[in-house]
């Protein structure tokens, strides 16, 4: 990526209103640029949606922020949103794997446990033994990436990664964990097997580390009316300091002009950009950027995307006896359907205050190169989760209310060299001035680290100093806090 060092007052165009491009747009107006944002689709918000079931508000995409990086939670304050950040009222999750309940252990790094003892009744006698043999083996080299399954595995043993570091991953990343990028996704263990030989030995310093880092408040937050809120709050902020957002809007070419700056084809509609920042998902950002970067056109058009459905259900609270926690995790190895469910109305105080009278609850389907669940219809779908929160917690209620939202190629996937793509994406971008890119497809989907890559292209478009971040996402406890749906 370059920067054009745009004097203030510059026209930049911002290429979709997710929470990337709205969060660049609301720096770039701080920086003194003048915006208009493109969007496709006719609202703002992409993966954070706000909806509603049995007239609760809920939300039917992202739910939880992690708040142990400031953009996400800085950026709501920041658009008058302080008062309506909440910690989940319980953080404490199950697994339900070998037929019941298990409470997730305490103080795991994405599924790694510090000792055996914290996964007995979690995993068989021979997966328990085969933990202690960690400290005793020769180091497992690493090198430039390594999928996080196959390190944890040679580390601790098949039956750790699949009984824990998958279905706390596939929470995340919808993915594979023999698949996915130990360098990306859990940059924390990457460091860890490059200090250390025994990975439960280092497993247990980066415990201590965030045991003083529990001090500094909740590691997720929400907001009150639904982390969906939070886009549309951001968009009323950009558009009251003079930021047009254009929704069914959806960009078509992207052309460098003759002289400077850049044209930007929407139909029929021509704009002039000084500069330009694309924060589409990486599919839509290879084809605007073919004509003028085919190098990186063909690096984004190489990542892969997951697909998901959430089945939201509403019943009569008086019906519905849940078990304690937030909700609880599923191990594809079990063979269940559902890989999570979230008993949102627990978790989320305000879902609880605004409905007395319902029990709000929430499944997610769908992993990587899953195909035939989501092809189920919605009833289909409905009645999967209904029979798996029967197996898992005797829920046979029928719900007053149900609502399917498909999230067709919702997450990025990052596997093995992610990072290495991304640097020669940016490589291939950095001869061309005033254009940069941003969003999920680059630094971490979460989205405080789609806040800080709209932040750094903001930066770098328009020159400013502090273009240098730390750009590293952070999802090691879960992007979704309890249930890590
Ligand atoms: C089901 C689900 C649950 C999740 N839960 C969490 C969670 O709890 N916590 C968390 O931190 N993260 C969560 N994530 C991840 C996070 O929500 C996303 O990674 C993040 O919101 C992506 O933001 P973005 O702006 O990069 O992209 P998007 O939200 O995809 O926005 C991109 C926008 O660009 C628009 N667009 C595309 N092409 C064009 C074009 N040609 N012209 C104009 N506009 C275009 C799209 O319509 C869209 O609005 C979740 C994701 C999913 C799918």
């Amino acid at each position: 990526m370059s920067g054009t060092h745009a004097a203030p007052g510059r026209h930049i165009v911002v290429v979709g209103a997710g929470i990337a491009g709205l969060a660049a747009a609301h720096r770039l107006l701080e920086l003194g640029a003048r915006v208009t944002v493109l969007e496709a689709s006719d609202r703002v918000g992409g993966k954070l949606l706000p909806g509603e079931i049995a007239g609760a508000r809920v939300d039917l995409g992202a739910e939880s922020l992690l708040a142990r990086r400031p953009e996400a939670v800085g950026l709501a304050r920041e658009v008058g949103l302080a008062d309506r950040l909440q910690p989940p009222a319980t953080a404490s999750a199950s697994l339900w794997t070998r037929g019941a309940l298990h409470p997730m252990p305490k103080g795991h790094v994405m599924g790694v446990p510090g000792t055996a003892e914290a996964l007995a009744g979690v995993l068989s006698d021979e997966g328990l033994a085969r933990i202690g043999r960690d400290a005793a083996l020769p180091r497992t080299e690493v090198g430039d990436d390594v999928a996080v399954g196959e390190y944890v595995a040679a580390r601790v043993g098949r039956e750790v990664v699949d009984r824990l570091v998958e279905p706390l991953l596939g929470g995340v990343y919808a993915g594979d964990a023999y698949r996915i990028s130990m360098r990306s996704a859990v940059p924390q263990l990457f460091e860890a097997a490059r200090t250390h030989t025994s990975l439960t030995e280092a497993v247990r310093g980066i415990q201590a580390g965030s045991a003083a880092a529990q001090q500094a408040g909740p590691v997720f937050m929400g907001i009150a009316g639904g982390v969906g809120t939070l886009p549309l709050a951001v968009a009323e902020s950009v558009r009251a300091r003079g930021a047009e957002i254009l929704t069914g809007t959806p960009v078509t070419g992207l052309r460098r002009e003759p002289e400077d700056g850049w044209r930007v084809v929407a139909g029929d509609r021509v704009l002039h950009a000084d500069a330009v920042v694309v924060a589409v998902p990486a599919p839509a950002a290879a084809a605007l950027l073919r004509a003028e970067a085919p190098g990186a056109a063909a690096e984004l058009a190489g990542v892969e995307y997951a697909s998901m459905a959430l089945i939201t259900l509403a019943y009569r609270r008086a019906e519905t006896a849940l078990p304690d926690g937030s909700g609880f995790l599923v191990p594809p190895v079990d063979g269940h359907t559902i890989k999570a469910a979230t008993f949102a109305s627990r978790k989320w105080a305000w879902i609880a205050d605004e409905n007395p009278d319902l029990a709000v609850l929430r499944t997610s389907v769908g992993r990587h190169g899953e195909t035939e669940i989501l092809g189920r219809d919605d009833d289909g779908l409905v009645d999967v989760s209904r029979h798996d929160l029967k197996a898992a917690v005797g829920l046979d209620a029928t719900p007053v209310a149900t609502r399917v939202t498909r999230w067709q190629d919702g997450l990025p996937q990052y596997p093995v060299g992610h990072h290495a793509r991304v640097a020669r994406v940016r490589e291939h971008l950095a001869s061309l001035a005033g254009l940069a890119v941003c969003g999920a497809a680059y630094d971490g989907v979460g989205v405080p680290a789609c806040i800080a890559s709209a932040y750094a292209a903001a930066d770098q478009i328009h020159g400013d100093p502090r273009a240098v971040r730390q750009l590293t996402d952070h999802p090691v406890q879960s992007l979704h806090g309890g249930a890590g749906e």
